[in-house]
């Protein structure tokens, strides 16, 4: 049950205000396009895809007038690598920036931006943390990508530059300092349509909601985070108005979830459990698409770019690893067998040399392999109907020998293709210097 109804009505008379005033886009007017990315963000605290814990009455909105998809997956959980997947529609082992610091986004692969831009879009990205800096490679296609972590940062609010002890200013910077660069580059951009990618990183560790969210949410203070950033979205929406109204799309995403001690683990980066690959997944384009449905098929952040290109009338490359989930929003029925979902962190190397993790998921099975040096190490296999929680590894049990058999071709399928773009050879593999200290004071490295 909602907590605060203020909070709750405010936007969605908000959205739907806006949407009753432009019931239509001018018939000139291409979609603009919003992409708003909530770093760490698990499924399960949203009305869409989980139990609703968390106050986000923006989100719900969004999600009445478009499709909740209550079983996203990410490819990894890493915000560089899975960034890049979202924003590209390639597994991490085919766009090659596979970890943050130490990986980038080559040139030669090509980006939602890129297209978009070609297109004539205007193309602007506002990111929230260090692993999202430019020289990480996903500032290709963005006429404006603002990285500038200190510009517009509010007093008092530096609030994440105490890592472990570490003074180390200006690795992420909050929600309300990248909405307003964001507005301001939206009411200057008024002639062509826009692509504009928004990255929150406010539920990442270490969690400090300002108030009244640390109040509200007091002793669960990543749902603060949540609800926070959920009212600062609507705060933008507010001020941008029209620009994202009837006829333009909006998608909600998440590049990971978090773990909360589930399967032994806290946090994100070097284990492919559900809490930290299950993400929520909202796209809205009314008159296209439905409003208020619920997809409760299994989709993947890989499919986020072929569907938005495809929302737009442009034909997706049919070379990449996710695909239009349109026909699924419609209600249409596959063709062929449902995609499953690859997932991979190398993240566990980066931090001393231990196993690398790469797994296939369907509907109804997890098969994860660790893999050192290339050689298979151990294998786990998990029934995800019976078993959502991952606690019983069935990869021995003679009965589902068959199952692993089939998952285990198929991630051999998937990973067939490797590629790796090492940020800069340091001889090490490891990360150096200003790129170290700034990993240091994120919490990547020990
Ligand atoms: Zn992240």
């Amino acid at each position: 049950m909602r907590t605060n109804p203020v909070a709750w009505v405010l936007p969605v008379v908000l959205v739907a205000g806006v949407a009753c005033r432009s019931p239509v886009p001018e018939p000139s007017r291409p979609p603009n396009v919003l992409l708003v990315t909530l770093d760490t963000v698990r499924a399960d605290r949203l009305r869409c895809g989980g139990d609703d814990p968390v106050d986000t009455p923006t989100i719900d909105a969004i999600a009445e007038r478009g499709v909740c998809f209550s079983q996203a997956t990410a490819e990894a959980p890493i915000t560089l690598a899975s960034h890049s997947s979202l924003l590209t529609g390639l597994n991490p082992n085919r766009h090659g920036a596979r970890d943050n610091g130490t990986y980038r986004l080559d040139e030669a692969v090509t980006t939602l931006a890129e297209v978009l831009q070609a297109k004539g879009y205007a193309t602007a990205a506002f990111v929230a943390a260090f692993t999202l800096d430019a020289r990480f490679g996903l500032a290709q296609g963005f006429e404006v990508y603002d990285d500038d972590l200190e510009a517009d940062h509010p007093a008092g609010r530096r609030r994440k530059k105490a890592w472990l002890g570490h003074e180390r200013p200006y690795v992420d910077r909050p929600a309300d300092a990248v909405f307003r660069r964001a507005a301001d580059w939206l009411a200057q951009e008024r002639e062509r349509p826009v692509f504009l990618w928004i990255h929150l990183f406010d539920a990442h560790a270490p969690y400090a909601p300002p108030e009244p969210f640390r109040g509200r949410y007091a002793g669960r203070p990543y749902d603060g985070e949540i609800a926070f950033v959920d009212h600062e979205l609507g705060r933008f929406l507010e001020r941008a108005g029209e620009r994202f109204a009837e006829g333009d799309v909006i998608v909600i995403a998440a590049d990971h979830g978090e773990a909360f001690g589930e399967n032994g683990y806290e946090g994100h980066g070097e284990r492919l459990h559900e809490p930290a690959v299950r993400v929520p997944l909202v796209v809205a384009k009314p008159g296209t698409l439905p409003r208020g449905a619920v997809v409760g098929e299994l989709v993947r952040n890989v499919d986020v770019t072929p569907t938005i290109l495809d929302l737009l009338g442009v034909q997706p490359d049919p070379g990449l690893d996710g695909r239009s989930l349109v026909p699924l929003a419609k209600g249409e029925k596959r063709i062929g067998p449902p995609p499953g979902s690859y997932a991979e962190t190398l993240h566990p190397l980066l931090r001393g040399k231990r196993d690398e993790l790469r797994s296939y998921r369907t509907e109804d099975w997890k098969y994860v392999r660790h893999l050192r040096d290339g050689v298979v190490q151990r294998e786990e296999l998990f029934s995800l109907s019976e078993d959502p929680g991952e606690l019983h590894d069935r990869s021995g049990a003679p009965e589902f020998a068959a199952e692993r058999a089939k998952l285990g071709s198929r991630l051999d399928e998937a990973t067939r293709e490797e590629r790796s773009t090492p940020f800069e050879s340091t001889g090490s593999g490891k990360p150096t210097g200003e790129i170290e200290q700034k990993l240091e004071a994120l919490g990547y490295l020990d």
